[in-house]
């Protein structure tokens, strides 16, 4: 399946950046599918016991994912959403900074998480939740992603940890 013809380019969505809207594609419920089964095929022997994904759009993919991989779901967002203790990481924007936050008992030491989101552009995102996991006690099984824009070197930001995507823009 050609998951491209399911991603919408939104020309302008900010004065000269184009978005990727990835609505079409969870509308369909056959390219939704494959793209979760894509994934869980990749990551079915990483060891993971955790998924970990940033709101909004992280959680389209990384909850019905931990369902199929039968493993457990932990939600970061940003600051002020999570109603118990949390931890928190501040990371680099392109002006500015921003945070996310997760709760302080979600990953223990020991656990082997999974990272998941749509789209990989900066990678400052990405990184937050690695610090988060690793902060936490916990260890990177691995990255995947929807999507990875080439353009960008997010993958620099990755910490070395290896990566996935399903469809590179
Ligand atoms: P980064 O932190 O890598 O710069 O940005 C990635 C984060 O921003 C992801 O959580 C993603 O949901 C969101 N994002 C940034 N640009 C886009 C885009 O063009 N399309 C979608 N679907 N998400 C985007």
């Amino acid at each position: 399946m050609n998951l491209r013809e399911y991603i919408r380019d939104v020309l302008d969505f900010k004065p000269g950046i184009t978005f990727f809207d990835i609505t079409p594609l969870l509308a369909d419920p056959n390219a939704f599918r494959y793209a979760i089964d894509a994934l869980a095929e990749r990551y079915q022997d990483c060891g993971a016991n955790k998924i970990v994904a940033a709101e909004a759009r992280g959680f389209l993919f990384g909850a019905p994912l931990a369902y199929k991989m039968n493993i457990g779901f932990i939600p970061v967002r940003k600051p002020g959403k999570l109603p118990y203790k949390t931890a928190e990481v501040t990371y680099e924007l392109e002006y500015g900074t921003d945070s996310l936050q997760m709760h302080v008992d979600a990953v223990k030491p020991g656990d082997n998480v999974l990272i998941i989101d749509d789209l990989l552009a900066t990678g400052g995102t990405t990184n937050g939740m690695i610090q988060l996991v690793r902060n936490a006690g916990g260890s990177v099984a691995g990255i995947g992603f929807l999507i990875e824009l080439g353009f960008l070197d997010g993958h620099s930001k990755l910490e070395g940890i290896p990566h996935e995507y399903l469809l590179k823009l």
